[in-house]
Order: C-alpha cells, then sequence, then structure tokens
C-alpha cells in the first residue's frame, strides 16, 4: 500500500535515521560529563548538529544534577521539617505533661482546701458545740443556784424547842411587805390559807425534791403549779396567822419529809443566812 493511506490522519513514521544519529552522540556525553568536561560552554551557532544535540544532552544531565541537588536539598529539608516536626511533638508532650502535672497541681491543690475547709467546718462545729455546752452548763448552774429568801431581815428564833415545844424553822424579822424569794428553781405545791396558825402560806418543790415552807405573809403572788425561778418573788413577808411579829416563819424540808435547821442546811448551798 501507499504513504497516502496516512495522509490527514497521522504524520507519516519518523524516518529511523535520527535514532542513529544519536547514537554516537550519547556515548560521546556520557564520557564527556563523566570528565568533567563542560560541553554547555561552547558557542551554539558553531555546533554541528551532533554538538548541539550533545549540549541539549550535558544540559540535560546538568539539570538532573540539580535536580539531584534540589532534592537533597529538599531531602535535607525534609530532615529539617522532620526534626522540626520530632521537636515540636517532643515540645507537645512536654507540654501535655506539663499541663497534666499542673492538672495534678490543681487537683492537690483543690484537694487540700477541701481538707482545710473540712477541718475549719469540723473546728467550727466543735466550737459551737462547745460553746452550746457551755451555755446548757451555765443554764442549769443558773437554775439549780440557790439564793436567800430576804435580802434584809434579823435572824430571831431558830431552829429548836421553844418554850416547851419544837419550832422546826428559822424566823426572820422583816417589815410587812417586804419581798419574799424562791430559793432556787421549783414549782408551787402549796399557796393560800393555812387553817393550821401559818396564816398565808407558799410551799415550793425545788429541782432536788426539797420543799420550803413561807409563813405568815401578808400577800401572795404565786398560785399551786406556778414555775419559779431562784430569786423570784412569790410573796410579801407578814404577820399573818400563829405570829407575834412581822416576820418570815421559813421550814426546810428536804424530799418534802421532816424540817432540818434552814441555816445549815442553806450553808451547805452557799447560802449564808
Ligand atoms: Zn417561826
Amino acid at each position: 500500500m501507499s504513504q497516502n493511506r496516512y495522509a490527514g490522519r497521522h504524520r507519516p513514521p519518523a524516518q529511523p535515521s535520527h535514532g542513529r544519529r544519536l547514537l554516537v552522540p550519547l556515548a560521546l556525553v556520557s564520557t564527556t560529563v563523566a570528565g568533567g568536561v563542560v560541553v554547555r560552554s561552547a558557542g551554539a551557532s558553531d555546533l554541528s548538529p551532533e554538538a548541539a544535540a550533545v549540549q541539549d544532552l550535558s544540559n540535560t544531565v546538568a539539570g538532573g544534577y540539580e535536580a539531584r541537588d534540589r532534592a537533597v536539598a529538599a531531602a535535607g529539608s525534609d530532615r529539617d521539617a522532620a526534626r522540626a516536626s520530632r521537636d515540636a511533638s517532643r515540645a507537645a508532650v512536654a507540654s501535655v505533661v506539663n499541663l497534666t502535672d499542673q492538672k495534678a497541681s490543681d487537683v492537690d491543690t483543690a484537694v487540700e482546701a477541701a481538707r482545710k475547709a473540712e477541718e475549719s467546718k469540723k473546728a467550727e462545729a466543735a466550737k459551737k458545740a462547745a460553746a452550746a455546752r457551755q451555755a446548757a452548763e451555765d443554764a442549769r448552774q443558773q437554775a439549780q443556784r440557790w439564793v436567800s429568801p430576804l435580802s434584809n431581815y434579823t435572824l430571831t428564833s431558830g431552829f429548836g424547842w421553844r418554850w416547851g415545844r419544837m419550832h422546826p424553822a428559822q424566823d426572820l424579822a422583816a417589815p410587812v411587805g417586804t419581798p419574799v424569794h424562791a430559793l432556787s428553781t421549783g414549782t408551787v405545791i402549796f399557796s393560800g390559807w393555812s387553817s393550821q396558825g401559818y396564816g398565808y402560806m407558799v410551799q415550793i418543790r425545788y429541782w432536788d425534791g426539797t420543799v420550803s415552807w413561807f409563813a405568815h405573809n401578808s400577800r401572795l403572788l404565786v398560785n399551786i403549779g406556778d414555775e419559779v425561778a431562784p430569786g423570784q418573788v412569790v410573796s410579801y413577808s407578814g404577820n399573818t396567822g400563829n405570829s407575834t411579829g412581822p416576820h418570815l416563819h421559813l421550814e426546810i424540808h428536804p424530799q418534802g419529809a421532816g424540817s432540818v435547821p434552814p441555816r445549815a442546811w442553806l450553808a451547805q448551798k452557799g447560802v449564808q443566812l
């Protein structure tokens, strides 16, 4: 067939002679480049087609070296980058470790603060409890203290035999209307007129079971069942009932039983008549 079959569709096949032309120069270039001869410096205009081809190849090879150098440089850059990356990683790890240490430190601080707060709270509670105990103790002592029935008086008849009969009391002479005080905390068990010669009388049972009798009063201020406090005025002294003059007739009945000498008994409570 003829070459016309390819017209308009493909170029005719290249002349095989062109490839052969390059065989020698290629070997020459290899030798030239290996020998360090600079082929590229030759002027392009003076070169034969073969020499031009050699120069082209030389340039290409030189370009290859440059590419290699660039690659090496790039590789160096990559190493630098890798080193930087590694350093950054180490820094990040160190940072994380530092952060972790910081967080641990924060936790320690928080735990310590919580412990101190707890201690403070316990100390505060203990202080309040101690204060409450002290207040209760103070209140108890206040409630259980003993006081004198009169502020101003003159001791007259004491506990004992008088005129052939037993006087189971201490008489305290005082003007009519002198305030009479409860000896301690207690409950009024009698407040009224006595048909047995005691006149207007008040009987109080105290917190320890002792009962006091206040006789010959002019006026009564409490009723049976009333709770009274130490020193509370429960009546005014007088001269009612079987009495020869204004005075308070004081009897003390421990546990409500037989009477005992009031001065000695009160002295045991710290009250001196
Ligand atoms: Zn008396």
